[in-house]
């Protein structure tokens, strides 16, 4: 393992308040000190201490920088190794010479992306769940997804992938005796137990996928089409519900001429919005690739938020559309309440059911905290308040899950059709391998660089 002295800035690059560069490694503390000016010399400071002083140039002795330098010794550190963090001022100019003269000598070299949780997990503080939850945390967006990242970097999902693997290392030794024992006739008992040790597993992996879709939808947002005829007020309400004015609101119809998006939380639950243009027949080009692409987010969208304007009849296009998405997860949002009703109710209400209908006034503000229900009420039913449920989340996870169910149920079917059990046990134990997979413990070299080169720089 080449485990040199390796630094990187670990802050976001550009404006801010500080910045911190991370340097980690045996040479971490004997490397900093001569840059590091302060009443206490940094090779004899205790561990888990914070020390006041300066950056200075050691050729020069030029002062560049007031600065913090934090000493952890390992094992108690993130990498597990010697690491040294110095908070800088924020900025650009001020991390980058401080980089330079920790480069300058040579006796330490910049980071690879993810490289210091890679150490972490080389070196045995963390797993491979642990490591990809370090990464979805920088990455999340929502707070759900957030806590979900946490409680993986926390090791629950590996806790319970142990548990599955020890039920089938079990398994497997009750086979092993079998196969060093063929002349106890218990092949019968044998072949209940392999059947119902993997029917258990299975179960308990099912169990687990089915929090997978719940884990994608947090992480990536509920994919929401705000759909509606021209006018109605979809840019109104993707502006109100993110508060923000990215979408251009005007009077003229057909003017969201393509599809916008916006990512909002909703009750803590994260929605991706897509404001489509106006679904409609066109013969304005540009207008047409915006309807084409309107058409195509509607597709791939996890719920629909059809806006109808109150102070219109209900047109054709409408009762087209409404019937196009029958079936689909969907909100009917009856808008512009505030103007005299043109839009007949039983109209409606034969086409839509009662409780799919909300109806308000984005522009006087009215009928929001009804459709953030709606939503919440749509989606979770309370569901993900839960707070003790393992949430799978990552691709990786998931289809190595589904492959161990594969394996499994294939070896239940091998001793039901009087396979040699030798035959079997291999099946056990790629399941066990495959779980293994999923903490590192069974990983390959270069799955643990695939995964960990996908970090940002300096984590
Ligand atoms: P879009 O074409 O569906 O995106 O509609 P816009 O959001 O651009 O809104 C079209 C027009 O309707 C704008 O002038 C909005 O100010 C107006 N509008 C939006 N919501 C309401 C509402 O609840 N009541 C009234 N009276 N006008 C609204
Ligand atoms: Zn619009």
């Amino acid at each position: 393992m080449n485990m040199d002295t390796i630094a990187a800035i670990s802050t976001a690059v550009g404006e801010s308040g500080i910045a911190v560069i991370r340097v980690s490694g045996a040479d971490a503390v004997k490397a900093t000190a001569p840059l590091f000016r302060s009443r206490v010399d940094l090779n004899e400071a205790a561990t888990h201490t914070v020390n006041y002083g300066h950056i200075i140039d050691p050729d020069t002795g030029e002062v560049m920088e007031e600065s913090l330098v934090t000493v952890m010794k390992g094992p108690r550190s993130f990498t597990a190794e010697d690491v040294v963090e110095i908070s800088t001022h924020g900025g650009i100019v001020a991390v980058k010479r401080v980089m330079e003269l920790l480069l300058r000598r040579g006796t330490i070299r910049l980071a690879e992306p993810g490289e210091f949780t890679k150490r972490a997990f080389l070196n045995g503080r963390i797993d491979l769940t642990q490591a990809e939850a370090v990464m979805d945390l920088i990455r999340s967006k929502s707070d759900r997804a957030f806590s979900i990242a946490l409680k993986q970097a926390e090791g629950s999902l590996s806790k319970k992938i142990k548990v599955l693997r020890h039920q089938l290392i079990e398994l497997l030794a009750h086979i092993e005796v079998n196969i060093d024992y063929p002349e106890h006739d218990v092949t019968e008992m044998s072949n209940s137990f392999i059947r119902d040790q993997s029917t258990e597993v299975i179960g308990e992996i099912a169990q687990l996928l089915r929090t997978a879709s719940e884990g994608k939808i947090l992480r990536e947002g509920i994919v929401t089409a705000i759909v509606g005829r021209p006018n109605v007020g979809k840019s109104s309400l993707l502006n109100a519900l993110s508060q923000s004015n990215k979408a251009i609101v005007t009077d003229i119809p057909g003017t969201t001429r393509d599809v916008i998006e916006e990512f909002v939380t909703v009750k803590g639950i994260p929605l991706r919005l897509l404001d489509t243009a106006g679904i409609r027949e066109t013969s304005d080009l540009v207008e047409r690739i915006g309807v084409e692409r309107s058409r195509t987010a509607l597709g791939e969208a996890d719920l629909i938020m059809l806006v109808l304007n109150n102070a219109e009849p209900l047109h054709e296009d409408e009762k087209e559309l409404l019937k196009q998405l029958a079936g689909r997860q969907m909100i009917v949002i009856l808008n512009k309440t505030d103007l005299p009703a043109q839009l007949s109710d039983e109209e409606l209400g034969e086409l839509v059911p009662e409780q799919a209908i909300v109806r308000m006034s984005v522009a006087e503000e009215k009928g929001m905290d009804q459709l953030e229900e709606a939503i919440a009420s749509m989606f979770f039913s309370g569901k993900l308040e839960s707070a003790d449920m393992t949430y799978v989340s990552n691709v990786r996870h998931i289809a190595l899950l589904k492959q161990a169910v594969r394996s499994l149920e294939d070896a239940i079917e091998a001793t039901e059709s009087g396979i040699p059990i030798d035959i079997v046990q291999i099946d056990v134990r790629t399941a066990w391998e495959l779980l293994g997979e999923i903490t590192g413990d069974s990983a390959g070299d270069s799955l643990i660089d695939q995964i960990f080169s996908q970090f940002c720089l300096g984590k």
